[in-house]
């Protein structure tokens, strides 16, 4: 049995944000869910990294998953991924601009049948058992009626604005599902454009990235620093309101840091958690 994913969250009074840069781990049980401060308040819920993998997921208004979907893409792995969120409950109330808002995703370095351009090519490497893959009924679990219907939004180097009911404020997401150059799976992006794709994220709210930034959340178990200078060169710029990430499963946590002084900030360095199953590498 894989061991159930922790939820990691923060525990912090959210009316003052009085403990910005602690980092607390904090497993929650999904049934029992701290209140929110007031009726009005978003409940962002935030994965990432599931592998095709399913569990118990908190309940809220908006989820958020930051890539690694599946195992390596097959049209099943994506089925029962797409399965699984399609059955959370996430209640959303969509007002303006017919766009639904539950869910919101982006594509990682596993999910190699979303990146065509690179699957075409290096599909013999992962599917030679499988055959190659057929992106269209993929497509159909992402971005279909039925899909739409579930409230997903599949982001891949783009925008999204939605509007809740709850809290009558739009809200912006941008979803990136680039990570740093490793043993050239899907999506890795070399030194040398990831300036350039870095360049062109938007401010908004809330930014999606598969991987991390430098010295944030990075250090794998063997001890390297994986997370993309670049990316924490730009976030004093975009100052998002949540990012959220993964990819570097063992580095999981949540923090808070204020925007409001310095340019640059120095995050809390972490513990790395040394009890990854062994499975999780796929
Ligand atoms: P995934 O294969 O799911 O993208 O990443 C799984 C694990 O591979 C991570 O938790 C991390 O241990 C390792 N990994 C992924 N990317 C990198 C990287 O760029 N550098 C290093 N050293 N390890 C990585
Ligand atoms: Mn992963
Ligand atoms: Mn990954
Ligand atoms: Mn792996």
């Amino acid at each position: 049995m894989p061991r159930q994913p922790d939820f990691a969250s923060l525990e912090y009074d959210p009316i003052t944000l009085k403990s910005p840069g602690e980092i607390v781990y904090l497993e929650y049980n999904p049934a029992e869910l701290p209140p929110k401060p007031a009726e009005d308040w978003t409940r962002f819920v935030c994965i990432s990294d599931t592998h095709s993998r399913t569990f118990p997921v908190p309940d809220g208004d908006v989820l958020l998953h930051s890539g690694d979907l599946t195992n390596t893409g097959t049209v099943p792995d994506f089925s029962v991924t797409m399965k699984w969120l399609y059955s959370l409950p996430h209640k959303v109330k969509i007002l303006l601009f017919n766009v639904s808002p539950v869910f919101s995703i982006i594509a990682g370095n596993h999910d190699l049948t979303l990146h065509p351009e690179w699957y075409d090519t290096q599909w013999p490497r992962f599917h030679s058992h499988h055959g190659k893959q057929n992106l269209k009924p993929i497509m159909d679990l992402l971005a279909s009626q039925e899909s739409a219907a579930h409230g997903i939004v599949y982001l891949k180097d783009r925008s999204h604005s939605f509007k809740l009911k709850e809290d009558g404020r739009f809200w912006s997401v941008y979803g990136s599902p680039w990570s740093p150059y490793f043993g050239n799976w899907a999506f890795n992006y070399g030194g040398d454009v990831a300036e350039d794709l870095i360049s062109k994220f938007p401010k908004t709210d809330i930014l999606l990235t598969h991987g991390p930034p430098a010295g944030i959340f990075d250090k794998t178990m063997r001890g390297d620093d994986a997370g993309c200078t670049a990316l924490r060169a730009r976030l004093p710029e975009l100052r998002p309101r949540i990012h959220l990430f993964g990819h570097i499963h063992e580095g999981h946590g949540a923090y808070i840091h204020r925007w409001d002084s310095a340019n640059d900030f120095e995050p809390p360095r972490v513990q790395v958690d040394d009890e990854i199953p062994d499975d999780a590498r796929d």
